[in-house]
């Protein structure tokens, strides 16, 4: 439990603990295999349109130098024209990576995407708990914290005592999945053993429950505190206090008063209710705060069942996984109506993805993410406590104008601002120097009252361990926002500190 007078926390309010076993992987490969290889080929074919030019080009030079060109090119002539052009691109390329700097280059490139994936990799593959462990050792490696967590800036410093983790569970729950949707090869009706012989994959994904992610989540978290001090000496306090995001896609559940075939079963009142239950009686974000540190993770005992209200802070949904913010008219519709209002009731803040990148699982799902739809949601539930994340990408910039457009949208009644408790947040958008400094011009568009509100409403995130496909590790992440100079010190503090406070229903 925390003591009255102590040193704010450090809050990285978007992360993600998985193990391999969580994510769709064959949904992921599907998609860079169909998607991503038809979008490359389609984007490839005007350079086709190069192969003409070239022949162009190449007869023009031999005129030039003299060399006399029949009036009719016959085929093989034009055939042998090609492969020594073609044979000339090849000799150049070779001739250019032949070139040291450029070869060293190249290599280096190569070499930093597979260590990073094989990075990537080994934090998924080892124990979440572990994982955690891992992290706090990098940190202490990396920076001096025996007083705390310090950034400093213009002669002044600001000291944290804990970093908070939220980490984010993602329903990569396949219940609403059809064969089609799963497998290379979609087929109706039963499979016969001759052609199952000849399938490549006769097996599919078809059954993958959140729980057993909630479960992995949950141990994990109690092994970071139960085990730390095996591996970090003299350190008897941990610097990680973790409060989970559930993952909840609603047509994943049905509702009490419709009865549902499909093998969707679980309700969305009682998971709701089991989770986030007794957050009613937290009138004020100190009582939010201290019924979170009254939960006792060394003592979970593995058992979902013994889950109860405060292990989770929010929810977390993931558009591009099939959450539709805002269906059409009907079931769908009157369940995400449901979930807002619990979260409006309950102050529960919840945190979409908003990009258009992500784990897409059907193209259809494209524009779910988008803040075209969120504004829709807003519109009927103003007070939700809401957080676009990534501030849109930096792939649609019309997204990060649109979020920026909504944070300083005043209601014409009242004058104030319309969207109260709406935010978004940074993460994965702190891979390099250069993104801070992008999101700085971004910022200096505006007023400094404009400017000034949106500061308040973005958030701190890293978007670890989805972020080591760009980075190294989780201290050079943090040490990227500690050193950019595109946010001053107090700015900085806002994002990590209050603003996600506020956000988070703690302060
Ligand atoms: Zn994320």
């Amino acid at each position: 439990m925390r003591k009255e007078v102590d040193m704010p926390y450090f809050y990285d309010s978007h992360c993600h603990m998985m193990n391999l076993s969580h994510p769709n992987l064959t949904a992921m490969i599907k998609r860079t295999f169909n998607d991503g290889l038809k979008r490359k080929l389609f984007l490839y074919s005007p350079t086709l349109l190069l192969i003409p030019l070239l022949f162009t080009i190449g007869l023009k030079i031999l005129i030039y130098f003299g060399i006399r060109i029949p009036e009719k090119i016959n085929f093989l002539d034009a055939f042998v024209i090609l492969t020594l052009i073609a044979a000339v691109i090849v000799i150049m390329f070779f001739i250019i990576f032949s070139i040291p700097v450029v070869r060293a280059k190249t290599v280096s490139f190569v070499k930093s995407k597979l260590s990073n994936i094989m990075n990537l990799l080994a934090i998924m593959e080892t124990d979440i708990g572990d994982c955690l462990i891992q992290m706090e050792e990098d940190l202490r490696d990396s920076f001096a914290l025996n007083s705390g967590l310090i950034i400093s800036g213009n002669g002044e410093k600001k000291e944290y005592e804990k970093i908070v983790l939220t980490p984010l569970i993602m329903d990569f729950g396949l219940k609403e999945y059809s064969e089609e949707n799963v497998s290379f090869e979609p087929r109706l009706g039963p499979i016969s053993l001759n052609e199952k012989i000849k399938s490549k994959h006769p097996y599919k994904v078809r059954w993958k429950p959140i729980v057993a992610q909630v479960e992995d989540l949950c141990i994990g978290i109690r092994d970071y505190y139960v085990h730390r001090d095996k591996y970090i000496e003299g350190q008897p306090l941990p610097l990680f206090q973790i409060i989970p995001f559930m993952g909840i896609n609603t047509k994943n559940y049905s509702m009490k008063d419709h009865s549902e075939g499909g093998g969707v079963s679980m309700k969305l009142e009682h998971i709701l209710e089991d989770n986030f239950g007794e957050f009613k009686n937290d009138a004020t974000p100190q009582q939010r705060r201290h019924s979170i540190d009254a939960i006792e993770w060394e003592k979970f005992n593995g058992d979902i069942e013994s889950i109860g209200s405060h292990f989770f802070l929010g929810i977390k949904v993931y558009p591009p996984l099939g959450f539709d913010p805002w269906p059409d008219e009907g079931l769908e519709r009157e369940k995400v109506c449901y979930l807002y209002q619990f979260c409006i009731d309950n102050n529960i803040p919840i945190t979409a993805h908003c990009s258009p990148g992500g784990f897409l699982v059907k193209n259809e799902y494209k524009d779910f993410s988008s803040p075209y739809k969120w504004e829709s949601v807003l519109k009927k539930y103003g007070k939700l406590r809401l957080n676009l994340a990534h501030f849109g990408g930096v792939e649609k910039s019309d997204w990060r104008k649109k979020i920026a457009n909504m944070i300083l949208e005043i209601d014409p009644k009242s004058g104030q601002y319309l969207y109260e408790n709406f935010y978004t947040d940074i993460s994965y958008q702190g891979v390099d120097n250069e993104s801070y400094i992008k999101l700085q011009r971004f910022l200096d568009d505006y007023d400094s009252a404009k400017r000034r509100r949106l500061i308040e409403r973005i958030i701190f995130g890293t978007d670890f361990m989805i972020n080591l496909q760009d980075i190294n590790a989780y201290s050079a992440y943090l040490d990227y926002f500690f050193q950019t100079k595109a946010l001053t010190l107090e700015e900085k503090d806002m994002l990590c500190n209050k603003n996600a406070e506020r956000f988070l229903f703690l302060s």
